[in-house]
């Protein structure tokens, strides 16, 4: 007679399970994903053609083009090459472009490396993706999408011995070119006219349509050298810890506790421009029942219909 193995938390029995996805309307859009605490971060958002984080790369993440990587914990990384290989193996010419914290630049290409070597591709044959180092505070126009930039900012995560672990956050700006306030009142032909004289007509204008914090201790919702996040039409925002007495223990890991963005939504009141403001990257432990009834019981009224959790 022989026993089978049952592990004591096999799949069906966890709570959470990453490829199922979690599927939210934001604004005009869609977000697809998964973002749970330690299991995996993605979030595809098809109607942008954008992607943060790769913790994950399910069959609908393959004919994303931009990818945005917020840090390098393996929850948010590991399936970044994946997404690549599987493109490549799929025949999408067209290579797709990661946006990566500039001080992670190298490091992601000695990795892509290393896991090409290890996987026996012939040196010659090896090519690295498009790699765009992000800058804090320069805004970049996506490859493929003119009317899209992305802007990041840097965000206090995890401690590595006495300094933060590279992390940022980021706004994907809508991008659009706007006549200048002195040409309102033109006719078409006269804007015609001014055109072909060459006169600069037009300026750019740049939206903070959606943004993203990445893993991130809540005290930087309270950063006010970071307060024009509120200016952005919906928020995305980590909410890890949510229990009393768990208030330490987010700190000293590197995530936000519910009390934080409460404490964040107090202060800033109504100069909160956000139309939503959404909650990913519980711990694992807790259920969705937990999850809802918690973030009900603590947001304050004022902000209820515009917080949502995903999940
Ligand atoms: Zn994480
Ligand atoms: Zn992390």
């Amino acid at each position: 007679m022989f026993s089978i193995f049952v592990p004591e938390m096999s799949e069906n029995k966890s709570l959470h399970n990453a490829l199922r996805q979690v599927r939210l309307q934001a604004g005009k859009f869609q977000i697809c994903g998964f973002s749970i605490s330690g299991l995996a971060t993605y979030l595809q958002l098809p109607e942008l053609d954008f992607c943060v984080d790769m913790g994950e790369c399910p069959v609908s993440a393959i004919g994303l083009n931009h990818v945005f990587l917020t840090h390098a914990h393996g929850d948010h990384s590991r399936c970044l090459m994946r997404h690549h290989s599987l493109r490549r193996m799929m025949g999408i010419e067209r290579p797709s472009v990661y946006y990566i914290p500039a001080e992670l630049a190298k490091g992601a290409e000695n990795w892509i490396h290393a896991e090409a070597m290890f996987e026996g591709v012939p040196e010659a044959r090896f090519q690295l993706p498009t790699i765009v180092p992000m800058e804090v505070g320069k805004k970049v126009i996506l490859e493929y999408r003119k009317d899209l930039a992305l802007e990041t900012f840097p965000v206090k995560h995890a401690l590595s011995g006495k300094r933060y672990l590279p992390s940022m956050g980021a706004t994907l700006f809508t991008h659009k070119n706007k006549l200048k306030e002195e040409y309102l009142h033109c006719t078409t032909s006269e804007i015609i006219a001014l055109r072909k004289q060459g006169v600069q007509i037009t300026r750019e204008v740049f939206d903070p349509t959606i943004t993203f914090m990445g893993d991130n201790l809540g005290d930087n919702l309270l950063d006010s050298s970071l307060s024009s996040i509120w200016n952005s039409e919906i928020l995305v925002t980590e909410c890890t810890f949510l229990d009393d007495g768990e208030q330490d223990m987010a700190e000293n890991k590197g995530h936000t506790h519910i009390g934080k963005i409460v404490d964040a939504l107090k202060k800033y009141g109504t100069d909160i421009h956000c139309k939503q403001i959404i909650l990913t990257h519980f711990s694992m432990k807790y259920s969705v029942d937990h999850i809802l009834e918690t973030i009900q019981k603590n947001i304050p009224d004022e902000f209820k219909d515009r917080v949502s959790a995903f999940v």
